[in-house]
């Protein structure tokens, strides 16, 4: 069962299908999708309502089984577990973060992290702990004691990136995690999410049709009617920071290296600054 993929991918999707239904009523709701996700790569996928954004990230999250496919975690074929072993995977390799937060109303902020790393195995000490330091990295020091209806909409959700993030998940799953958010607010949330995965090499599979969070993935994918109709890999702009989508940026190869900028003069300030370290 445990057979290794023959890279490195955190995550490796090869030709999934999902049809609900059958006969007449038959719907294809994902279409012979492939996909590879590296350790602390961050992939967002957009697409219209109905394109299957959600089917797709139920099945990478083992929440629902491909109807033809295979999806591999770390080299073990989920897809093709057993029922029964599902349970214990999901708490353990995978992170879920949903639009309505899903947050215990009867517990606190630092209580709605804490259990999910008890139901894990953590006793209940360090699972508190973990939780408590996960929150204030989150910036909810303050906010640690009070449940979920005394917190903001952005405070929520950075309860739920928390839980998400208490296991040391393989993957991070995150379906229209602004949705419920101030736009703003949301951007903000996800550079955070973004900033963390990066810093402790979580993988983070967002779906979204929220244009703003474009500038926080790795690689954006599109869906359309169940398949992946284009791609554009993103990059930061070494001199503003800003990020950019390659296949429409200013390029510069040097020495073997591609760089990538919003303008041509970014592009020259750095072969200016180049120049002077050779
Ligand atoms: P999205 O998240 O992009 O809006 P979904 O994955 O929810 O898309 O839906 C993709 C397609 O599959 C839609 O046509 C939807 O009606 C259909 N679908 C989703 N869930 C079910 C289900 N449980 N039973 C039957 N059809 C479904
Ligand atoms: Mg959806």
């Amino acid at each position: 069962m445990a057979e290794s993929s023959s890279h490195s991918a955190a995550l490796q999707i090869d030709h999934v299908t999902k049809r609900y239904g059958s006969g007449s009523t038959e719907v294809t709701a994902v279409r012979d999708v492939s996909l590879s996700v590296s350790p602390g790569e961050i992939v967002l996928i957009m697409g219209p309502s109905g394109s299957g954004k959600t089917t797709l990230l139920s099945m990478l999250g083992a929440l629902l089984k491909p109807t033809e496919g295979t999806i591999q975690l770390n080299g073990t074929t989920i897809s093709a577990l057993e029922e029964n072993r599902l349970p214990d995977i999901r708490l353990r390799q995978f992170g879920f973060i949903f639009q309505d937060f899903n947050l215990l109303s009867a517990l606190t902020a630092v209580e709605n992290v804490a259990i999910v790393g008890e139901l894990a195995g953590i006793k209940s000490g360090e699972a508190r702990r973990k939780a408590a330091a996960l929150l204030t990295e989150l910036g909810l020091k303050e906010r640690l004691d009070f449940r979920p209806e005394k917190l903001s909409g952005g405070e929520k959700q950075r309860v739920a990136i928390a839980r998400a993030l208490v296991n040391d998940p393989t993957l991070i799953l995150a379906d229209e995690p602004t949705a419920n958010l101030d736009s703003k607010i949301g951007h903000e949330i996800m550079r955070l999410l973004r900033r963390i995965a990066k810093e402790q090499g979580r993988s983070v599979i967002i779906v979204s049709h929220d244009q703003r969070i474009k500038d926080i993935a790795d690689r954006v994918l599109w869906l359309e009617d169940g398949e992946f109709k284009e791609t554009v890999t993103m990059a930061i702009d070494p001199i503003c920071g800003m990020s950019v989508e390659r296949e429409k940026a200013v390029h510069l190869n040097w020495e073997g290296q591609d760089y990538y900028f919003c303008a041509k003069g970014c592009r020259s300030e750095f072969e200016d600054k180049l120049k002077s370290m050779s």
